[in-house]
């Protein structure tokens, strides 16, 4: 049983339910023990409580019967893969932060990722650092999220809501004060990709993947001249704060206090 794996030998059973304060409760699912073993050893640091479900089906029902802050879900899983898992959890109207694991670099894979409803991805073999970064946004969001606090009012499947600028993905309208920004279908991708990913840095390799998938020319300019229209729709460069800020060297992020 992966679930009682000995790295850390002192994880009392009533410690599952109520984790100290400041630890979050994370479930890693994945059928690979090694790799498993590995996540645990990391992501307690963060510090978090980590439970293993070895395989999707047990893995899914863990994530329907108990509260986690974050899920670690491999995408290749035997019989009920990740992506089956993670369909699963958001059909059932869990919005817990799901971070996918996939050993495929291929794009089709994220994309597939991130349309089930997954909220970041980690590719293998991943680095410590990477994965512990990744886990700390998802769970620094959910936690804002869950307070119903910090800039993100709102993250619900229907709308995302950052004080003045709201973006209603059930009619793909975005709205600043209630204007309508009559963005372009690409424009409104690019955005909400922004959006649901708040203080990342993204390069543009990464958001043309991303974004784009799999059918993108390759050119950075392609994103470039998105942003700037974008850019221009918020009404960014003159006095109002700039949503998307230019990290030098590396590309671009979303600043979701800008309208608070
Ligand atoms: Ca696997």
């Amino acid at each position: 049983m992966l679930d009682s794996l000995p790295v850390r030998p002192a994880a009392a059973p009533a410690a599952e339910r109520q984790p100290p304060f400041g630890s979050s409760r994370v479930l890693v699912i994945e059928d690979e023990a090694d790799v498993a073993a590995l996540l645990r050893l990391h992501l307690s640091e963060l510090p978090a409580e980590v439970r293993i479900a070895g395989n999707g089906e047990h893995g899914l029902a863990l994530a329907l019967s108990a509260e986690f802050d974050l899920i670690v879900l491999d995408l290749r899983l035997p019989r009920l893969g990740g992506l089956e898992v993670c369909r699963e959890v958001r059909a059932a109207g869990r919005t817990v932060p799901i971070m996918m694991l996939t050993a495929r670099c291929g794009e089709l894979d994220r994309v597939h990722g991130l349309d089930v409803g997954a909220d970041d991805y980690v590719a293998k073999p991943f680095s410590a650092l990477e994965l512990k970064a990744r886990a700390r946004a998802l769970l620094r969001r959910a936690a804002l999220s869950k307070a119903g606090r910090g800039p993100v009012a709102s993250l619900s499947k229907e709308a995302l809501q950052f004080g003045a600028l709201r973006l209603d993905r059930a009619r793909h309208k975005a709205t600043l004060a209630g204007a309508d920004l009559a963005l372009a279908p690409r424009e409104w991708d690019l955005l909400c990709f922004f959006a649901e990913h708040p203080g990342q840095a993204f390069s543009r390799a990464e958001l043309l993947d991303r974004v784009w998938g799999y059918g993108h020319d390759g050119y950075n300019h392609t994103v470039n001249s998105h942003i700037n229209r974008l850019r221009t729709k918020l009404g960014e460069g003159s006095s109002r704060p700039s949503f998307i800020h230019t990290v030098w060297g590396m590309g671009y992020r979303f600043d979701a206090t800008a309208a608070a």
